[in-house]
């Protein structure tokens, strides 16, 4: 069988305040911290990845909060829209929620003929709750606020802004086995048969928009996901082959990963389903106790003392 992408494994974005950017989503949004851990490059600065129960990839966004950051700027050449799959008929309570915890948002609105409802987070990254049409199985993660009936069921898309559209749809066609499926306007629509959810990519095309600036609210990189680390191995022949840049495989403990940058400026991941989260954390207690790779271990009382006290 083809080896093809099975959809999104995580989405990076870049936040402020280490606090804030955990009571936003795990208390209003109601998504799960599954892991803290440090940036692997830079430890010390948290990386917290939030999804489902277990963080099961095409569910995990994950943030490196950095204190004092600098506000970004949204712009070509990053992906610029989150996309949650939320059940349907559930959009009028994200609204009222919004609303009360004085959230920024729009109003629900229609897009591939799908109900969507646009807000911000805390440090102005750009996210959409959609109902979509798709039936979507996934088990979401509830709280007492955000029961089954609206919470999140992990990803439903993610939108990426560039100058031309055609160089960065033909590594998502050529390289990971994705197909245009339809066009609204300047925005096109990608997806792939290899997975049902989080299988939706799509790129709007600005040929004169402002390049985005990396810092306080925007992307950091989109992770695509490969069954395991032999077979993402394969993409990265494929990624060489058609002339671009690639990383080594890294090791990033539970997953691993290849970067690279496609032509229209976007900071891709490939990034493997094993081993996932539960390695080093029971699943009841997952995200509740600092996890650090092997080579920081010995700096822990430094790291800990270092990172800003989080109140779970
Ligand atoms: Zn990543």
């Amino acid at each position: 069988m083809e080896n093809k992408i099975l959809g999104i494994h995580h989405i990076t974005a870049i936040a402020g305040d280490a606090q804030r950017n955990y009571d936003f989503y795990t208390k209003v949004l109601g998504v799960r911290l599954v892991k803290k851990t440090v940036n692997f490059d830079d430890p010390g600065t948290y990386h917290f990845y939030y999804g489902d129960e277990i963080g099961s990839p095409g569910s995990i966004l994950t943030f490196f909060p950095w204190e004092n950051i600098q506000r970004g700027r949204i712009g070509t050449g990053m992906a610029t829209e989150i996309g949650y799959s939320v059940p349907k008929g559930s959009l009028e309570f994200w609204n009222n929620r919004f609303k009360e915890a004085k959230v920024k948002h729009g109003e629900a609105a229609e897009r591939f003929g799908e109900s969507y409802l646009s807000f911000e987070d805390p440090d102005g990254l750009l996210l959409n709750l959609i109902a979509t049409n798709a039936e979507d199985n996934r088990k979401p993660w509830t709280t007492t606020d955000v029961k089954e009936d609206a919470a999140t069921k992990g990803f439903h898309s993610v939108v990426l802004t560039v100058r031309k559209v055609e160089p960065t749809a033909k590594v998502l066609t050529d390289i990971f086995g994705y197909k245009f499926l339809t066009q609204e306007g300047n925005r096109y629509r990608f997806v792939t048969d290899a997975n049902a959810t989080a299988n939706i990519v799509d790129i709007v095309e600005e040929p004169n928009g402002n390049y985005g600036h990396n810092a306080g609210g925007t992307n950091h990189h989109v992770a695509f996901r490969a069954k395991d680390d032999k077979l993402m191995m394969e993409f990265r022949e494929k990624v060489q082959s058609a002339g671009l840049n690639i990383t080594e495989k890294i090791d990033r403990n539970y997953f691993y990963s290849l970067y690279f940058r496609e032509p229209g400026g976007v900071l891709f991941e490939i990034a493997s389903d094993n081993p996932g989260f539960v390695t080093d954390e029971p699943v009841s207690e997952l995200g509740t106790h600092l996890m650090l790779p092997s080579q920081y271990e010995g700096y822990r009382s430094r790291i800990e003392e270092w990172l800003p006290v989080l109140n779970q």
